[in-house]
């Protein structure tokens, strides 16, 4: 989205590590997901073995680096983070393996940026906990094993399809996270408010948590911002009013949409007629990268069902219509 405000991307005023859940039960939502993580982290507890290697993908901000961190801290092993587009040859790989200890976790954001040749590295790692290391060149050049100590793989990738199957399939623990319903948001804001110091009261967290798109970072940032607002106007509790004005004047509309996200919908009602359109003629008319489309722009239009993805296109429902103001032609998806 173009009002940073809204991006779920981090960015670097964020101070994630402030809000951050430390524990599995301090986390709020994900139920599932905690849920299994808590037996796999427990019965690898029991076993003293490095725990599998878990693959968390969803959308940005919704907690996949908190949730890794976690699992290090209950572990009770070194947490190791890097980024796929940062391990630049194997060689970087190598030093971050073969300085774990035993039973560590190694996270790797964005993992699916990672370069071909050092994913090679990684699959041997993964499977036989080893590196095949080529010392040399030309004809003289050999290859050596060198054994690494037990760990844990943490992968986190927007998407599972961006990556290989030969990665994908190596991950023994897939978690997919999910937006956060409102109710959950909103748990995530009264406990941001209340690190932060600031009164809010319920209909306060409900107005925020509306608005952030399902993602806690994006809460966290809202909630920021309205404090800012709040403090200057000399007002001690956040309430929905002092919610509902701030978010207004910073451009978050009352479902969490910004301007762009409306030329979005515009481009698929007005030029489109209500779609089919696919994603490429969409790009091209937003002049926006298609990842940006498919990655921030689209889910969650998706999720609050303004927007279908079709096998011809985006077709743009009755939800969406109606958002906009306009009213849906006959036959749009309800
Ligand atoms: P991701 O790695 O998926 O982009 P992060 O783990 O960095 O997301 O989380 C982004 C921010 O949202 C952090 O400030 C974190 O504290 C907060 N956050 C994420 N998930 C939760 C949660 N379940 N409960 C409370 N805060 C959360």
């Amino acid at each position: 989205t173009d009002n940073p405000l809204l991006s779920p991307d981090r960015q670097h005023e964020d101070v994630d590590a402030a809000l951050r859940p430390k524990t599995l039960h301090e986390f709020v939502g994900q139920e599932a997901a905690r849920d299994n993580l808590r037996v796999f982290i427990e019965s690898a507890k029991m076993r003293r073995e490095a725990m599998d290697h878990v693959l968390f993908f969803g959308p940005p901000g919704l907690g996949k680096t908190t949730l890794a961190q976690i699992i290090a801290r209950e572990l009770g092993v070194n947490f190791r983070a890097t980024s796929g587009p940062v391990i630049a040859k194997a060689g970087d790989l190598a030093a971050l393996l073969t300085n774990l200890e035993s039973g560590d976790v190694l996270f790797i954001d964005e993992i699916h940026r990672l370069n071909p040749v050092v994913e090679e590295v990684l699959y041997p790692a993964m499977e036989d906990r080893a590196l095949d290391l080529i010392i040399g060149e030309g004809p003289s050049a050999r290859s050596v094993r060198i054994d690494l100590p037990p760990f844990t793989l943490i992968g986190a990738t927007t998407r599972q399809g961006l990556l290989q199957t030969p990665l994908r399939d190596r991950f023994g623990i897939p978690v997919r996270l999910q937006f956060y319903s409102v109710p959950e948001l909103e748990r995530v804001v009264a406990r941001g408010a209340s690190l932060m110091g600031v009164g809010i009261d319920h209909g306060g967290a409900n107005e925020i948590a509306r608005r952030a798109r399902g993602t806690p970072r994006v809460a966290g940032r809202l909630l920021r911002r309205v404090r800012d607002f709040a403090q200057v106007d000399g007002v001690e509790t956040i309430t929905q009013g002092v919610a509902d004005s701030a978010l207004t004047r910073l451009e978050v509309d009352k479902i969490g949409l910004d301007l762009q996200d409306r030329r979005y919908l515009m481009m698929i009602a007005d030029i489109y007629k209500g779609g089919p359109v696919g994603v490429e003629t969409l790009a091209a008319g937003l002049s926006e990268p298609r990842d940006t489309i498919e990655e921030v722009i689209e889910p969650y239009l998706i999720q609050l069902g303004l927007v279908a993805r079709t096998a011809r296109g985006r077709c743009l429902n009755d939800r969406g219509w109606k958002h906009l103001g306009l009213t849906p032609p006959t036959g749009s998806i309800p």
